[in-house]
């Protein structure tokens, strides 16, 4: 068995900006048929997100292992319908502002941004950035009927022979997470490649290397004792999304902490945090709970002074440390 790469967000930095998700559609879903396509996407926590109500299309395994077919997500799900004014802007002599043309759009892949949930003072959300899990059990790889899909040795990675794609979509129904979008001109499916081209040079993904708020890391899952290595198998706050849909995913996320909760008469309900718990268990499974104790437990070890090895990796003094063996600046490498 080969070796798997896998990540971690830590939900507590990352501040919605959007980097990572530009920054792999400008490397990788930028030509024609593309357009629509975020392969990363940033949406607010609670809410319907992209896919618009991704979380209930279904997909992924069930208790006895078998696989559960889920819906298709269509393209207005995705929000990817709108036609744009731009010739009218381009032909203009008066100031025309570029807006969408024709029908007015009903969802697109920030349509929910910020809304959250809870009533004020007590409302919260969050942002969750979300890639192909590159899962260790890969509905999508399964469900292919023609053997497009494959898991790749030495990363791990969940890849697609394009050669031998037939644009069936079986992988879009039976990925519970909806990561896999549909290329319109090719009339392929295509997702996230974990940008191997840049792992095979040990450059860290254009998701991962230009996140400014320093919140999402890349290593092995091996016990090397390495960033991701400590974070999700040692200290156990780095959890993967939905483990219910026994896909295994290889994308980890440290569960935000929130603020305190208000009381009606505007004090302040010391140790209840404003995001229920239920709910992040509800997204990331039971150990939820325990993860958000633990780093409590090591922040109040630092605001006294102690040491804590765990504060000291998500803090990262020194930014390659988030990428692993993947640190090379990719400006000093010859691309082929
Ligand atoms: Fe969050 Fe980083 Fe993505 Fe910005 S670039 S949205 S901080 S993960
Ligand atoms: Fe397949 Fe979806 Fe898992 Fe990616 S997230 S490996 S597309 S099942
Ligand atoms: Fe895009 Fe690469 Fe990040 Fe995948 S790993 S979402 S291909 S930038």
């Amino acid at each position: 068995m080969g070796r798997q790469v896998a990540m971690v967000f830590d939900l507590n930095k990352c501040i919605g900006c959007q980097t990572c998700s530009v920054a792999c559609k400008v490397l990788w879903t930028n030509e024609n048929g593309k357009r629509d396509m975020w392969w990363c996407t940033v949406n607010t926590q609670p809410g319907r997100g992209t896919p618009r109500d991704w979380e209930s299309m279904g997909g992924g395994y069930d208790a006895n292992g078998n696989r559960i077919d889920g819906h298709l997500p269509t393209a207005e799900e995705f929000g990817g319908t709108s036609e744009y004014n731009w010739q009218s802007v381009y032909a203009s002599a008066q100031k025309t502002h570029l807006g969408p043309k024709g029908a007015a759009p009903t969802w697109a892949m920030n349509w929910d941004e910020d809304q959250g949930a809870g009533e004020y003072p007590n409302s919260y959300f969050f942002y969750l950035p979300r890639i192909c899990n590159h899962c260790t059990r890969p509905a999508c790889v399964e469900a292919c009927p023609n053997e497009a899909m494959y898991k790749r040795d030495d990363f791990g990675l969940v890849l697609r022979d394009e050669v031998r794609c037939q644009g069936a979509q079986e992988c879009a129904r039976a990925c519970p997470y909806k990561k896999v979008y549909f290329d319109q001109a090719a009339k392929i499916g295509n997702h996230c490649i974990g940008c191997f081209p840049r792992l095979e040079k040990g450059v860290a993904p254009a998701c991962v290397r230009q996140c400014p708020g320093r919140a999402a890391f890349i290593g092995y899952r091996d016990r090397d004792g390495g960033a991701v290595n400590k974070l999700v198998d040692e200290w156990e706050v780095a959890l993967p999304l939905h483990p219910e849909w026994n896909t295994e995913p290889n994308v980890f996320y440290v569960p935000p902490l929130s603020p305190f909760a208000v009381r009606p008469d505007g004090s302040i309900e010391e140790g209840r945090q404003r995001i229920p718990k239920e709910y992040l268990e509800s997204l990331f499974g039971p150990r939820a709970t325990t993860a958000l104790q633990t780093l409590e437990t090591e922040m109040a070890k630092r605001r006294r002074g102690e040491p804590s090895e765990l504060l000291d990796i998500l803090i990262g003094y020194r930014w390659t440390e988030f990428l692993g063996p993947f640190d090379r600046d990719p400006a000093e490498i010859v691309w082929n």
